[in-house]
């Protein structure tokens, strides 16, 4: 790093851990649903919530988008629900993955475990590339055409990612559920070991790499990640301010190249390498003009 930005370097601090708190909080308000073993049945259960958030979990007040398509598709109608679609579509546009970064409970708890002080891994781009194409398959296969043509005799299909992968919901939905109802502990067998182990590798994994589940697994993450190269709110890089010290690429949890395509698919918008940049260079901006990063980028090539 250039000497004159060498004393440079002071980290600011983001309030975002305390927005992801208060979101988890809001989502998951019904606190009597904790105390009496029970999920809330209000009207705003009709509605559902931009991120992924259990509709079994006991605080849950409003529905999952991913449970909720998959309701839809496997219903005896296989449709597709405009509603939820649209509130993705609208949430993608206006906020592309930040709603990764700062709204997702699930989210939240990855971020916490990564503050783990400890050494941590960055995997290897020949593994990280293709491995990110899961989520991809995940939404394909496991949200839409398994509901849609894996049915039953009655012609409907159980939710498939909900029942076998989802770990937000093994973590906010099963495992209260089973710690507060008897019967259902009886019940437990393979799947839900399945899934508990499935949830233990993702949270082990997160200790050691950042957000595991949002990068290579989550089937909402790959909805928003398709707006995110043009929602209205975007990372900009000043390349005319950039000293290419890379400190923002060492620091982003998703391994984004911040310095050659910051509005990558893959990025949440968390900030952290706004946070580490020590010329200022980057910043978050709420824009109708497409892409203004890539300008700058087109303006550094010509430098
Ligand atoms: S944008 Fe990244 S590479 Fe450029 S100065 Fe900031 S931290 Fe360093
Ligand atoms: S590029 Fe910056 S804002 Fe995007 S995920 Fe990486 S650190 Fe966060």
């Amino acid at each position: 790093m250039p000497r004159m930005h060498r004393n440079r370097v002071k980290k600011r601090r983001s309030p975002r851990t305390w927005i992801q708190l208060g979101f988890t909080a809001l989502f998951n308000g019904y606190a009597a649903g904790f105390a009496k073993g029970t999920i809330f049945t209000g009207a705003t259960k009709y509605a559902c919530v931009p991120v992924l958030n259990c509709y079994s979990c006991p605080g849950a007040l409003g529905s999952c988008p991913i449970g909720s398509l998959q309701a839809v598709i496997g219903g005896a109608k296989h449709q597709f629900s405009f509603y939820v679609l649209g509130t993705i579509m609208l949430f993608g546009i206006v906020l592309g993955r930040l709603v990764c970064g700062f709204l997702c409970p699930f989210g939240l708890v990855q971020d916490l475990l990564h503050k783990i002080p400890v050494r941590k891994w960055r995997v290897p781009k020949r593994v990280d590339k293709p491995m990110r194409y899961l989520k991809y398959v995940v939404l394909l296969v496991m949200v839409i055409l398994l509901p849609m043509f894996a049915t039953n005799a009655l012609g409907t299909a159980p939710p498939f990612f909900c029942k076998y992968i989802c770990p937000a919901g093994t973590l906010e939905g099963g495992i209260p559920q089973l710690l507060m109802n008897e019967k259902l502990r009886a019940l437990a067998g393979w799947l839900f070991s399945w899934k508990a182990l499935l949830l233990l590798g993702v949270l082990l994994l997160s200790v050691k790499i950042g957000r595991p589940f949002c990068r290579y697994l989550c089937p909402l993450g790959a909805l928003y990640s398709l707006f995110n190269r043009f929602s209205l709110v975007r990372m900009n890089l000043d390349v005319h301010k950039c000293v290419g010290c890379h400190a923002c690429e060492r620091t982003c949890p998703m391994q984004v190249d911040v310095t050659k395509q910051i509005n990558s698919a893959e990025c949440i918008r968390c900030g952290k390498c706004k946070e580490v940049c020590p010329t200022g260079a980057i910043s978050t901006v709420v824009s109708l003009k497409n892409q203004p990063s890539v300008a700058s980028q087109d303006a550094r090539q010509g430098v």
